[in-house]
């Protein structure tokens, strides 16, 4: 039996070793031609559906690297219900190349209707090359839709960006700017970012982007019908293209040579570089460039006389437009067949074609305007996500403020759960002034933990918070209801005892003294030892601070006698 030769060495290599080494290569290097074929079998036949994306995605950005859209486009729609299977960085390229597939191709409303995926993840990746590239062609789209002033939005948020990194405008979005002044009809400024982007792209190297340049410079001369110096231009770009492979900017440059050479009636000339244009596009293929090209040597024919070969070329060209499925260009071509039957007084014909060429530009209106208004929904519901964003945002700061302002107007202390000192101002005045009318007895009291900077240090912050927690604890178990204790600042504790002597008060003090003193402080911290002093006062002042006073007067006694101990 005869084994079908894959591609040669390859053919036992597992899926996953021949994708870790394809993923290593530049998507134009020369081995991954050859292992191109292997990565279709795998996107055919293989049954893990990762291998099969990666494969798929491989494969696309081969394409497209080589200026094959249409079979990039192919490769990426097929893989995409398991793109997300890819690595997130594998899964934006995925996306963007797709999405500049479609724009190659003219296909403006598959564009548009991932548009709104290509923003969502710019907007979350880290990477701004990646969404100065997405917003530059999103400009773009909208420059060839006619959407003047969203296209800038696009464009001014690429070069806000651009300008954050503080890089110099990359040569793909001065040639987009270009393309957008020329769209407006303002040549003056449209050269200016051609010659700006390419002079850009000789530091980045980049002889696709120079192609590109020189051959819209050299429309900018056609238009002015210096074709002296757009055939320069042409020329250039041509060596640029060529150089780098880029065989579909080959085929649009060596089109509109020709198109210039037939004004200048060097009709052989011309038609030398249609029929070159037509061997690059075999290579690609594209059907909407063939039908281009074969459109103006139809033009090239009639102008020379033939009109066999123009009604020839025409109707091979209208065939090729319809196939593309280019709906600019067919209706170009209806246009052209009206035209060329009217010429030669076959007038049947000539209204065939007008009316289908009015029905075509129709078409393509109503279909624009669909365009334009998915992309308006995009844009509202871009904006409704920004918006959501910042109501959100707003609604945590609002939070975030709201609860320090009930923090602030509860009466709790944050960590120890006692009552804080503002809370227990306000009742002391209270039972002060009712205490005072009645005549009965009631204490104050004010403790402080001892040595408890040194605690913090030797132990940590942290252990030092749990002392307090546990100190307070204690308090609070220790006090009848009646009793009001709070937290009157770092590790210092206020108690009110309402009805009751000073003799009383030492005697509740000193338990809670002891019981702090022979709390099993060793769980928490090997060598922790944890004491209080405690200053006591009785209702015998003139006000809450004179008080107050006196028991932070005794406290201070407490401290000077030796700490551990209740003063009263
Ligand atoms: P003394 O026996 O004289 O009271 O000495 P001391 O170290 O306890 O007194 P000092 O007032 O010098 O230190 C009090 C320390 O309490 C300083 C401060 O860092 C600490 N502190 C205040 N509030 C907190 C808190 O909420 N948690 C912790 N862990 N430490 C606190
Ligand atoms: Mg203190
Ligand atoms: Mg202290």
């Amino acid at each position: 039996m005869v084994e079908p030769m894959t591609v040669g060495i390859f053919v036992d290599e597992p899926s996953e070793q021949l994708l870790e080494r394809a993923l290593a290569l530049e998507p134009t290097d020369a081995c991954l031609a050859d292992l191109a074929q292997r990565l279709k079998t795998i996107a055919e036949t293989e049954q893990n559906s990762l291998l099969r994306a990666r494969a798929l995605f491989l494969l696309g950005k081969y394409y497209s690297a080589h200026y094959n859209y249409l079979e990039a486009i192919n490769v990426f729609e097929s893989g995409w219900q398991h793109c997300h299977l890819l690595a997130p960085d594998e899964q934006r390229s995925y996306l963007l190349l797709l999405c500049k597939s479609h724009f190659a191709l003219g296909q403006f409303e598959s564009l548009t209707g991932r548009s709104s995926d290509l923003l969502k993840l710019a907007r979350e990746t880290a990477d701004p090359t990646y969404e100065i590239e997405v917003q530059s062609l999103l400009g773009s789209l909208h420059v060839v839709l006619g959407i003047f002033d969203t296209a800038l939005q696009h464009f001014d948020r690429a070069v806000e960006l651009v300008n954050q990194a503080s890089s110099p405008l990359p040569a793909h979005l001065l040639f987009a700017l270009g393309r957008f002044y020329y769209a407006k009809s303002d040549g003056k400024n449209s050269l200016y970012y051609y010659e700006r982007g390419f002079l850009q792209a000789l530091p980045e190297k980049d002889r696709q982007i120079e192609g590109v340049i020189l051959n819209n410079i050299g429309v900018y001369y056609s238009d002015l019908k210096d074709y002296a110096r757009a055939i320069d231009y042409y020329l250039q770009a041509m060596k640029a293209s060529r150089e780098c492979g880029d065989a579909w900017t080959l085929t649009l440059e060596c089109n509109n040579l020709g198109v210039d050479l037939l004004e200048r009636k060097r009709f052989a000339s011309a038609r030398r570089y249609f029929y070159l244009a037509l061997g690059y596009i075999a290579k690609l293929p594209s059907t909407s460039r063939e039908s281009l090209i074969k459109g103006n040597l139809g033009e090239l024919a009639q102008m020379t006389g033939d009109i066999k070969a123009a009604q020839q070329f025409l109707h091979e060209s209208l065939e090729l437009a319809i196939q593309s499925r280019d709906s600019r260009r067919l209706q170009e071509r209806y246009e052209d067949l009206a035209l060329f039957y009217e010429s030669t007084g076959d007038l049947v014909n000539a209204l065939k074609y007008h009316k289908l060429f009015h029905r075509q530009k129709l078409q393509l209106v109503e279909s624009s305007a669909s365009v334009r208004s998915t992309l308006l929904q995009n844009k509202f519901e871009l904006e409704k996500l920004r918006q959501e964003q910042e109501i959100h945002r707003l609604k945590n700061l609002e939070l975030s403020t709201a609860v320090q302002e009930l923090e602030q107007l509860s009466n709790q202390d944050g960590l120890t759960g006692l009552f804080n000192r503002r809370f227990f101002d306000s009742q002391f005045q209270a039972m002060f002034d009712k205490q005072l009318k009645k005549q009965q007895s009631f204490c104050v009291m004010l403790a402080d933990i001892d040595n408890f900077k040194k605690i913090n240090d030797t132990f940590s912050h942290t252990a030092g918070d749990e002392v307090l927690k546990i100190v307070a604890g204690i308090f609070m178990n220790s006090l009848r209801d009646s009793d009001i204790v709070a937290r009157y600042g770092g590790e210092e504790i206020v108690a009110l005892f309402p009805k009751t002597s000073l003799e009383n008060a030492v005697k509740v003090c000193e338990r809670i003294r002891i019981k702090i003193e022979g709390y099993p402080w060793q769980d928490l911290e090997r060598d922790l030892n944890v004491t209080i002093s405690i200053g006591i006062a009785e209702n015998l002042y003139d006000s809450v601070q004179t008080m107050l006073s006196a028991a932070d007067a005794k406290l201070y006694q407490a401290k000077r006698k030796g700490k551990n101990r209740v003063v009263s």
